[in-house]
């Protein structure tokens, strides 16, 4: 694992902590906060979360549960066009999925319209603010660059008076959208392009998911932002590492307005490859019918992660051993995530049979109409998981790939005239091979010795492989899907040019077979973890039912990317 980014750089790190928790302390052992820890997650309501925000969600809940402090979940909620409550409730339901609970109420952006409103007219009379009649593109050419300084609007030097009775009447709804903004009088020279004189309201005639039509105008995101942390009194503001430049203006706003100041501090934000982690991206799978919804298994939100099979624990485990950065984009190998899932899976899921590629054999010197059942544990360590009955009968499945009539050397599996172990059940010799007119292999012709019964060595002798099956009279057909990563590229870095993310969707990333399932499984809900043996770690999906039960492959037994990565 030694190419993975699991840990910040050691000189971000002071006594033995990550350069958040260095900041934290240092700001208790001053006193700056009166040693209170107050974080927020602040998701925009405008698509599902995913993975990245799972890591924001660990670091600021528990930033507070480590501090003895707190953490709202906050909506930002000011751009009405692409909110949802579909995305607030689902939003609520990830966020206590993964084991956490927000302080008191859930908070809304939004909620402070009012106040925010306020504050942009207390601006405007500071001389701080003015109402701009530059359109957007005007704004984006007089704004300068980089080695260019931007140029005064004509109107930067408007009266107060003048842009309060303009702001007034744009809030009353006079002018269409895009007529006029209102923007921080700042420097238009900054070697900071966003202190160039920023936009912090603009019009839109649009309803907004809570407040309805009574707003036509809306604040920007940094002006609403700063003030949201203030007025909730968040002491710690953590936010990714592209707000760097922001935080001049996070903190000029609260300077100027004279209240009460947050910190803001920013950090790397994750990167997981052969997937893509951006809402607009991710919107587009959707929208586009790539997958099968948000919780589609190959998704990389929260929903999806949770229907593939993946546990709170195991994503809580892999944001700790990522860690967190302040430099430096973190990009990370899916399969830190998946051994994570496997190491927690193991120690959770029950095991069962199922057969995923199905070859039929035929026990020919066992009874026609007898059947067996065996008990067995549904946990090879764990006796709390208790044991199911697995019936045995004359004719079973096992996996095609478990015989081979021309077996390789180490080969322990069945084979003609070889002897192997049926899993709890019988050691049985392969006696003949059934082909069809093509010569395909329909039915392995086997003998059983009875003095096995249970699974047992007779005699001392020793049989090398032990093979899972399933009676083939009692086995339940289930729609497994098989799946493996979304995207053949590993980032975005590797799309050539002309093309986009999507010509490098991964067509075969969700496989269905038709297993054959031992009884038990059939019963269980959906959502249930289960190991099949030897085969891999499964999840009961939401489609499936009794009659016809849907396991979703969570992840492999072994980490399946060593071999990708040679064959790359
Ligand atoms: P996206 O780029 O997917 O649209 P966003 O940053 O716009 O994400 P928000 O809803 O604004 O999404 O994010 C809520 C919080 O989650 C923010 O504090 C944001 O910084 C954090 N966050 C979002 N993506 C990641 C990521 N990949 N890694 C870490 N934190 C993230
Ligand atoms: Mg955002």
């Amino acid at each position: 694992m030694s190419q993975l980014n699991t840990s910040a750089p050691e000189a971000e790190r002071t006594q033995g902590v990550d350069f958040l928790r260095a900041r934290i302390n240092q700001d208790n052992a001053t006193g700056r906060f009166d040693s209170r820890v107050h974080t927020r997650f602040p998701p925009e309501p405008n698509g599902y979360l995913h993975i990245g925000h799972a890591k924001s969600i660990c670091i600021n809940f528990g930033l507070a549960q480590e501090y003895n402090g707190k953490c709202n979940l906050r909506f930002d909620d000011t751009n009405p066009v692409k909110e949802d409550t579909e995305y607030v409730e689902s939003i609520q339901q990830d966020v206590k999925w993964l084991g956490f609970q927000w302080e008191g109420d859930v908070h809304y952006a939004s909620d402070y319209f009012d106040q925010l409103y306020e504050y942009a007219e207390k601006l405007i009379m500071m001389g701080k603010a003015y109402v701009d009649e530059l359109n957007a593109e005007q704004i984006r050419e007089y704004r300068g660059t980089l080695t260019k300084p931007g140029i005064p609007s004509p109107w930067r030097d408007r009266p107060a008076e003048e842009s309060l009775d303009l702001f007034r009447r744009m809030k009353a709804g006079e002018f269409e959208d895009g007529k006029y903004v209102l923007r921080a009088k700042i420097d238009m020279a900054s070697p900071n392009i966003v202190m160039r004189d920023p936009t912090i309201y603009r019009i839109r005639h649009a309803s907004h998911h809570r407040t309805g039509d009574k707003w036509c105008i809306y604040p920007m995101y940094d002006f609403t932002h700063c003030l949201s942390d203030s007025i909730e009194g968040i002491t710690h503001s953590i936010c990714t590492l592209e707000f760097d430049n922001n935080r001049e203006l996070y903190d000029w706003v609260l300077d100027t307005l004279d209240v009460y100041r947050s910190q803001q501090i920013e950090f790397a934000r994750l990167n997981l490859t052969y997937t893509v982690l951006s809402k607009r991206k991710l919107i587009q799978l959707v929208k586009e019918g790539y997958v099968r919804g948000w919780d589609d298994p190959r998704m990389p939100t929260i929903c999806g992660l949770r229907r593939r099979g993946y546990t709170p624990e195991s994503i809580r485990d892999f944001c700790s051993r990522i860690g967190i950065a302040r430099a430096a984009d973190s990009k990370v190998h899916y399969s830190l995530l998946e051994f994570c899932c496997r190491e927690h899976l193991n120690a959770v899921t029950p095991r069962c049979m199922a057969v995923l590629d199905p070859i039929k054999v035929v026990i020919t010197d066992y009874p026609e109409d007898k059947v067996e059942e065996f008990e067995q544990p549904l946990h090879p360590e764990d006796e709390s998981f208790g044991s199911r009955k697995v019936p045995f009968c004359r004719e079973l499945w096992i996996d095609r790939d478990d015989f081979r009539e021309d077996p390789p050397k180490k080969y322990f599996r069945l084979a003609p005239g070889v002897e192997v172990r049926l899993r709890y059940a019988y050691y049985i010799t392969c006696q003949e091979v059934i082909k069809d007119e093509n010569g395909n292999i329909v039915e392995l012709h086997c003998t059983h010795d009875p003095a096995s019964r249970g699974g047992s060595s007779p005699d001392g002798r020793k049989v090398k492989g032990t093979i899972h099956w399933v009676s083939a009279r009692h086995a339940v057909p289930t729609e497994v899907r098989l799946y493996e990563q979304m995207f053949s590229t590993e980032s975005d870095s590797e799309i050539e040019e002309g093309k986009t993310f999507l010509d490098y969707f991964n067509k075969d990333s969700e496989q269905i077979v038709t297993a054959m399932a031992e009884p038990y499984l059939a019963t269980m809900p959906a959502g249930s973890h289960v190991q099949f043996e030897r085969v891999g770690y499964f999840c009961a999906d939401p489609d499936g039912s009794a009659e016809h039960p849907v396991f979703n492959r969570t992840v492999t037994l072994k980490d399946s990317w060593a071999k990708i990565e040679k064959k790359g």
